[in-house]
């Protein structure tokens, strides 16, 4: 029996959360195999064979693999999955899109954003927007667990894995089809594995307010931006920078919230920072409460001064 991870890559390096993926997965003790989809694999193929406790990488490729759509691979990792002791991956929009629909093709429960796997079957996975910590047991066969990426080192280098091809799916058109993608530009690190991240709250008021104040002090830290959802819902930022219980979760070594309240549903996304830095202008902010340092001031007013001085 082996544990299977759903690899997330873009082409040319795997994301740093299949790493995360990979160390949760050394829980089971059992051997571990990569599963790779995608369309050119060469270079993602050769990193993960060195990954630290993968046994075996298993490469899917095909053209139509370029962009992995769930219904295509969902059947096939059904089927791989039926041999397996459990099929594991990363708690992202990737694989939230892929492992409910393999669960529903193997009839079996699955199970979310798991942060600690106790043995094959008990995990620990947060509940009431990260209030609670709940213990749960899943007697199922197959075991269908999406990891919380940050609760998990990443796994390094040092491996010398087997890779197999495997034949391909065709692909689905039927169902789905692949239209486009835009994607947003930019020069900052990667929301969910940077070191930094500032974030911002709808106190920022408007998008060009967001960039003129919070860009600069993100590129001084070379920091990622983030939000909460009531900046995305009002236009200040975009969807993909939601900080939150429905947005990224993040453990960065240094969490700025400036004009953030600081509600459980976004403390949910950061409270796990190692050190978290809070500016708001009210001192019974709840954000305050989970700050390492809290500086009750006007953004408007400081966050300028700070870049100043980090310049
Ligand atoms: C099911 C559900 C899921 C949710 N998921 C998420 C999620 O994933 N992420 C998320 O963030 N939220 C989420 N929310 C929303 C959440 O409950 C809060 O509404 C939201 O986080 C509040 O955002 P905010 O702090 O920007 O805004 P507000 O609550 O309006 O707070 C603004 C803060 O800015 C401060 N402020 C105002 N002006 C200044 C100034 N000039 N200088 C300094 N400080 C100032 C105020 O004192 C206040 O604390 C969710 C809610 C629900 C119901």
């Amino acid at each position: 029996m082996t544990v299977l991870i759903l690899a997330e890559h873009d082409g040319q390096k795997l994301r740093t959360a299949t790493r995360q993926a990979v160390s949760a997965a050394q829980a089971f003790g059992l051997p571990v195999t990569l599963l790779l989809f995608g369309a050119d694999l060469r270079a993602v193929a050769e990193e993960a064979a060195r990954v630290t406790g993968v046994s075996e990488v298993k490469r899917i490729e095909a053209p139509h693999l370029a962009h992995v759509l769930p219904e295509d691979v969902a059947p096939t990792l059904a089927e791989l999955a039926r041999d397996a002791r459990a099929l594991v991956a990363a708690h992202t929009p990737f694989a939230k899109n892929i492992l409910p629909r393999v669960a529903a093709l193997l009839d079996v429960a699955m199970l979310s954003d798991v942060v600690q796997i106790e043995a094959c079957g008990r995990y620990v996975r947060p509940i009431y927007a990260g209030n609670l910590l709940a213990t749960v047991e899943n007697p199922e066969p197959v075991q269908l667990v999406t990891v919380r990426a940050t609760a998990f080192a990443a796994a390094g280098d040092g491996g010398s894995a087997d890779v197999e091809s495997l034949a391909a799916p065709a692909p689905n058109a039927g169902l789905a089809e692949w239209k486009g993608e835009s994607l947003a530009v930019s020069g900052r690190p990667d929301l969910a594995s940077a070191r930094v991240v500032v974030s911002g709250g709808r106190s920022l008021a408007s998008a060009d307010q967001f960039d003129a104040l919070l860009g600069p002090l993100a590129g001084r830290l070379d920091a990622a931006l983030g939000a909460t959802r009531a900046a995305i819902d009002e236009g200040i930022a975009p969807n993909d920078w939601q900080v939150g219980q429905t947005g990224s979760v993040v453990a960065p070594e240094l969490y700025i919230a400036i004009g953030v309240s600081g509600a459980v549903q976004h403390l949910a996304g950061m409270k796990d920072s190692k050190v978290i830095v809070a500016i708001n202008r009210d001192p019974d902010a709840p954000i305050f409460q989970v700050a390492d340092y809290g500086l009750v001031a006007d953004l408007f007013d400081t966050v300028p001064k700070l870049s100043a001085a980090l310049a």
